[in-house]
């Protein structure tokens, strides 16, 4: 039987059997994957601890016929602080979220992904989990290649101030200025009518569905953090509540848009 060792942290599971899990990891050398982990569904066994979300294993794994099956696990971070609060773990678990729906696509990235992920994680522990979690967020946009449209206008391109700000389109990926959706509310129009014909998308979900409307102070907030190295010492300074949870949620809108589905995201231990 070949064999293969991997850094794997555990994302998602479902139960196999009586006894066995067939959980969902990112590994730092293969990206997204699924493993049968037998014995793991058993409570109270050593391997159904080494199994729980969140925790960070070194595995060896045996080659199966159809899904490789895990044959030995040595946990090397349960993350246990992350369970100690509830915003914190509901933040965690969003990171989770977003692995299982993006992580098939960063295959080719997996270790930068991996040392990415399990570094916001640890971030989370120092206060304002949000606050990293938008980072977050936004990196990952980035490394998709979805990387939004901010400076300018995406309909003419004109440049964009805090006079003529007015939506964040979620299709076409960016900002659009208010001459533009004056004079353009029927290109607006067409764009959402042709994107509910062709997509499965439940767009009534979302705020206004296929585009939101967008402040200077939000797109200000967007701007300092991405410019904001991921290691910046934040404080309160930096921090205003009300405009956090909004980016956050006009992040999570344009990724819930680019991947058809809704998410969980924090707020689903709130
Ligand atoms: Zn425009």
């Amino acid at each position: 039987m070949v064999n293969y060792n991997i850094n794997a942290i555990n994302i998602s599971f479902t139960r196999l059997g009586e006894n066995d899990k067939l959980l969902t990891v990112f590994a730092r050398e293969v990206g997204l994957t699924k493993l049968v982990a037998k014995g793991a569904a058993k409570p109270g066994s050593k391997v159904a601890g080494r199994a729980e979300l969140l925790v960070v294993n070194k595995l060896q794994v045996a080659k199966g016929k159809s899904i490789d099956i895990i044959s030995q696990a040595e946990t090397i971070n349960a993350n246990i602080k992350l369970r100690n609060n509830l915003n914190i773990l509901g933040c965690a678990l969003y990171h989770l979220e977003l692995t299982k729906s993006f992580g098939h696509q960063l295959a080719q990235e997996s270790a930068i992904y991996y040392d990415l992920l399990l570094s916001s994680l640890n971030i989370l522990l120092d206060g304002y989990p949000l606050w990293y979690t938008l980072k977050f967020q936004m990196i990952l946009a980035k490394m998709l290649g979805y990387e939004p449209q901010l400076s300018s206008c995406v309909v003419c391109q004109a440049r964009i101030n805090d006079h003529n700000l007015a939506l964040f389109h979620y299709e076409l990926g960016g900002v659009i200025c208010k001459n533009c959706q004056f004079n353009r509310k029927n290109f607006l129009k067409e764009n959402i009518n042709a994107y509910e014909v062709k997509s499965t998308y439940t767009a009534s979900n979302l705020v206004m569905g296929n585009y939101t409307h967008i402040t200077p102070m939000i797109l200000k907030q967007i701007n300092k953090l991405n410019e904001a190295s991921p290691d910046i010492l934040v404080t309160t300074e930096n921090v205003n509540e009300i405009q956090l949870i909004r980016t956050y949620q006009l992040y999570k809108n344009f990724l819930e848009f680019k991947i058809g589905k809704k998410f969980n995201g924090f707020e689903v231990l709130a």
